[in-house]
């Protein structure tokens, strides 16, 4: 059993409500936990012309592989209509994989930690939220200190979530 940290997001098509049906579809995943979510925030894309994004992490324990994992992610994302038009266009729906425990992956489809979550303020502050500052990547470095060099800048934290 491994903690996994998931980033969301969305900008298209009512994004709380998509947050909120992904949170439902990965409680139900096989051979797994759904163990906590973070609250929602806001914030503008970091690519001019989109509408604002949605962001959450929720955080699951599961016996799935990591590539079990990213097929079940992408079903869900292709179930809520994710289009891939171009890359980082308005979508949807977005499930990451941000940690699978203290696993480092290179894989063509699939590297963990993910590799901006370091520089991704609506990625670390709700993640910040599930774990703790001592959290410690694969590499060594902390929670803590990726915050420290991320200030909470054009992020809104909604009050209400769910
Ligand atoms: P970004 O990765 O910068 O957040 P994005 O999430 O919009 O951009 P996607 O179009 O969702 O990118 O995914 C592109 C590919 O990234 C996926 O097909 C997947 O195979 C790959 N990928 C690599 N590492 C990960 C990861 N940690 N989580 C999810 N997908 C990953
Ligand atoms: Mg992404
Ligand atoms: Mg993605």
């Amino acid at each position: 059993m491994e903690r996994i940290y998931i980033g969301m997001g969305s900008n298209l098509a009512a994004p709380q409500q998509q947050l909120r049906n992904a949170i439902e579809a990965l409680a139900q995943l096989p051979n797994t936990t759904l163990v906590g979510v973070s609250a929602f925030y806001q914030s503008d894309s970091l690519l001019p012309g989109q509408p604002r994004y949605t962001n959450a992490v929720a955080a699951l324990d599961s016996t799935l592989t990591p590539l079990e994992l990213l097929d079940a992610l992408q079903a869900i994302e292709n179930d809520q209509g994710r289009e891939r038009l171009e890359r980082w266009g308005p979508r949807t729906l977005d499930l990451d994989i941000l940690l699978l425990g203290k696993r480092l992956i290179d894989e063509p489809r699939l590297k963990v930690p993910h590799y901006q979550m370091h520089l991704r303020a609506f990625v670390l502050y709700p993640l910040a939220e599930l774990a703790p500052a001592t959290l410690q990547l694969p590499d060594g470095r902390l929670l803590s200190d990726l915050l420290a060099g991320c200030p909470f800048v054009g992020l809104e934290r909604l009050p209400q979530s769910l």
